[in-house]
């Protein structure tokens, strides 16, 4: 038979060799953010595609090419979420929480965009990201920095450089976009393809353009910082001030526009140079009006999205081991006595030695075949379950890395031995 189903380009199968990395990271991650506060939110990874419209825009890359829509049975056109800020807007709004203060939360799981896979870029690839809503201080946006920036320095990495920008206003935006698109209509013929459909979409996002041929033009462009009101400049300031006082080097980017429409003032990106095109591995920014565009009371936010794969690669490129090892024990048993004390020790075990790994032997092989697949799970100890140990009411202890000879001696004992 030669009919055999595979996965869906783009969309990845997390295997067993690889989900310890992945469980350490989101771990990390989790950790961090509950202990500055933030609550872990859940929303569908289907909405209605009105909710990516209104969030996201309708001229930006990932409504105009990269949603994956469809007209269910009833006639709703629902899509599979390309990102959670939009899911977790709506989820505030329908909820009423800002109302009760200040909300802090995080999300984590699978985003959906069709774009053209490659290292770093998929269809199906997950984020956590976090989002406050309530508050609208540059301090604020500063410790989302302070954050990430932690949560580089627990992983170990290295070679991550924080780019920041500011988008002022919606009022200051919309007046830069009218002098952005008289200067690109001066230079009209310099135009690419894209950016002239841009030009009348979303012209900023010309800026973004990795065309080599435009990048003079670019680089020649007003600048949105030379802009800004007065309120955007100010905070952007003090923003700065924050990340001095964190000892947080930035570099700032005026090209950083942002993919999507909803951004205000504060934007930015962690990027790395080790990952080739792929490189921001966080993205975030404020988005003070979007609560109000869709539908809510106005309230302030600001939030980061990190791709989780985009990290992974990231440790294994730099060579990083995250995450405690924990000792794993395998049970070897032989005979129908000892297979029936071994669920009962490996159940006693387990309640005494929270954590540990344990491997009780379902193989039901040789002492040599067991042997060999204890070896082979990496286990760093065996206990030894055979006709002398059953009758003498005691187990063995084999270390496997060698750590010391054989021993043989009562449960109560062996306990004790690995609680060291
Ligand atoms: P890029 O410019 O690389 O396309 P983006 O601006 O579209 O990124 P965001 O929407 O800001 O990305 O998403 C936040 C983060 O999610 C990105 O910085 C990246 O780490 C990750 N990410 C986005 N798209 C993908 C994808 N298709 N595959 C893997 N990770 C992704
Ligand atoms: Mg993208």
């Amino acid at each position: 038979m030669n009919n055999k189903i595979n996965a869906i380009r783009g969309m990845n199968d997390l295997l067993p060799n690889d989900s310890n990395l992945w469980l350490s990271l989101e771990k990390t991650i989790f950790d961090l953010l509950l202990a500055y506060g933030y609550k872990n939110i859940r929303t569908p990874i289907v909405e209605k595609t009105e909710t990516f419209h209104r969030a996201i825009g309708k001229v930006t890359d990932i409504v105009e090419k990269e949603m994956y829509t469809w007209a269910d049975s009833n006639g709703d056109l629902l899509s599979l979420r390309p990102e959670n800020t939009a899911g977790v807007v709506r989820c505030m709004i329908e909820h009423n929480l800002p109302r009760e203060g200040i909300q802090k939360v995080f999300y984590q799981g699978a985003m959906f965009r069709h774009e053209r896979p490659q290292k770093g870029r998929y269809r199906q690839f997950h984020q956590i990201g976090a989002e406050v809503f309530g508050a609208d201080t540059a301090k604020c946006d500063a410790e989302l920095i302070a954050i990430t920036h932690s949560l580089w320095q627990n992983l170990g990495l290295k070679n991550v450089q924080l780019e920041i920008n500011t988008l002022g206003s919606t009022e200051a935006r919309a007046n830069y976009r009218g002098i952005l698109v008289e200067y690109f209509m001066q230079h009209k013929d310099q135009l690419d393809e894209d950016s002239t459909r841009r030009l009348k979409t979303n012209p900023l996002r010309i800026l973004d353009s990795k065309n080599n041929d435009m990048q003079a033009l670019i680089e020649s462009a007003p600048k949105l910082m030379d802009h800004l009101d007065e309120a955007s400049t100010q905070h952007f300031e003090t923003f700065k001030t924050y990340l001095d006082c964190l000892d947080i080097p930035y570099v700032i980017n005026a090209r950083l526009v942002r993919g999507l429409d909803y951004y205000n003032r504060t934007v930015f990106e962690w990027t790395t140079t080790d990952l080739g095109a792929q490189g921001t591995i966080c993205a975030g920014g404020r988005y003070d009006g979007l609560v109000e565009q869709m539908g809510g009371n106005g309230c302030p936010a600001v939030g980061f999205a990190l791709g989780l794969e985009r990290l992974i690669l990231l440790i294994q490129t730099q060579g990083l081991s995250i995450g405690k090892t924990t000792e794993s024990i395998y049970i070897v048993a032989l005979g129908d006595a000892a297979q029936l004390k071994s669920i009962q020790i490996s159940r006693q075990l387990h309640q005494a030695l929270p954590g540990i790994i344990l491997y009780n032997d379902i193989s039901m092989g040789s002492f040599k075949s067991q042997f060999k697949k204890a070896n082979k799970a990496g286990a760093d100890f065996a206990i030894i379950l055979g006709e002398e140990e059953i009758n003498n009411n005691q187990v063995s202890i084999k270390p496997l890395k060698g750590q010391g000879e054989q021993q043989t001696m009562s449960l109560d004992d062996a306990i004790q031995y690995f609680k060291g």
